[in-house]
């Protein structure tokens, strides 16, 4: 039985995208093999991989001049990679707006002379702070966001203005949420596992004009360019997670796109926020400007009814409600694979709590 999944990480996949998997797991399309089994360097697979880029290109509306590759090692090698990447001047300016984007900060350090331009810890990450071109030094290569705050639930609703400035965002809980402009980016990167498929790939959308600006200590499997120049196939690729990558994009284009997702995932949101709103039992901390599409975290009147709540919610089929210690009570992630009916579920499991606890 499939059960309503509101982890923030990996997280649900469309039922039917797993389905299509399933009916192919064995032979794939007449290959008389899984694409598990079968050589990256094949027709069968190039096809798959080539497959992916067009739709990601054309679902996310990705210009010609930006680069587009799948690569491993999560998020947060490309933590790693951007500063190592994008190191003309050898200076980046970093928003620290949660956990992740602090971990950004943290490794970028390494590489270049980073500085934090504007942060959020004051009040508990549960804002976006404001910002202006005077935040930012004129003279770095980058300055970094963090487009969704998956732990403390927050999100960008516009861009700071950096004075031109490229800005590099990592979405990992962000990214084929809800439609954006990537022309106003140098460069995005999202761990596959939230929004678009299984783990193992990440998403790297690159400036063309931006490459070329590598440190000369940039390890070959960081570098963009080496797998731009290999159409993602320098090396043994996550092979079979890019294949269910495919199937997502095909599933968000057969939806409508991110466009008509996007609706869906606002009305999903707007359902849930609402109804904590209106209640004195439950509570969502992030000042209401800024709330995520897709991580909404909340918390009852204390520690212990939390702990119930979730012990509760996962017997009646919501699970992985648990908000990251980070940031305590409840968390449930919304990504556009949890259907409507599961976020419907949740209110009503979340009123009868309510009414047995208050
Ligand atoms: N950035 C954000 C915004 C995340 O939510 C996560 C994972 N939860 C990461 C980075 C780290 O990603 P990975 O585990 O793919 O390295």
């Amino acid at each position: 039985m499939r059960i309503y999944n509101f982890s923030a990480g990996p997280a649900m996949l469309p039922l039917e995208v797993l389905e299509e998997a399933q009916k192919k797991l064995t032979d794939f399309e007449g290959s008389g093999m899984s694409v598990m089994e079968m050589s990256h360097r094949g027709k069968v697979y190039e096809a798959i991989n080539a497959e992916a880029e067009e739709l990601l290109r054309e679902i996310m509306n990705i210009p010609e001049d930006y680069a587009v590759i799948f690569v491993q090692g999560g998020a947060s090698t490309q933590f790693e990679a951007v500063p190592l990447n994008l190191a003309k001047l050898g200076t980046a300016d970093y928003v620290v707006t949660g956990n992740f984007a602090e971990k950004a900060y943290t490794e970028a350090q390494k590489f270049t002379d980073a500085k934090i331009a504007a942060s959020s810890a004051d009040r508990n990450h549960t804002y976006i702070p404001e910002m202006t071109s005077a935040n930012f030094r004129k003279d770095i290569d980058f300055v970094h966001i963090c487009s969704n705050n998956t732990i403390f639930g927050t999100r960008f609703r516009a861009l700071p203005d950096t004075g031109g400035i490229p800005i590099v965002s990592d979405m990992s809980s962000y990214i084929l949420s809800e439609e954006f402009d990537v022309n106003k980016y140098g460069m995005i990167y999202a761990g596959a596992q939230k929004n678009i498929g299984p783990a193992g790939v990440t998403i790297v959308i690159v400036k063309r004009n931006l490459l070329g600006n590598e440190s000369k200590n940039c390890p070959t499997m960081l570098k963009w360019s080496t797998q731009i120049k290999e159409k993602s196939l320098y090396n043994t690729p996550p092979s079979f997670s890019t294949y269910m990558c495919m199937l997502v994009f095909r599933w968000v284009k057969k939806m409508g796109g991110i466009k008509e997702i996007q609706k869906i995932n606002e009305r999903k949101a707007k359902n849930l926020y609402d109804f904590i709103d209106n209640s004195k039992f439950y509570n969502n901390k992030v000042e209401k400007p800024f709330r995520s599409l897709m991580n909404v975290p909340f918390v009852t009147p204390n520690d212990e009814l939390d702990e119930k709540f979730i012990k509760e919610a996962a017997a009646m089929g919501l699970t992985t409600l648990k908000g990251h210690r980070l940031a305590g009570g409840m968390r449930a992630s919304i990504y556009n694979a949890m259907p409507e009916a599961g976020v419907q579920r949740l209110i009503d499991f979340m009123k009868v709590f309510e009414k047995q606890n208050k």
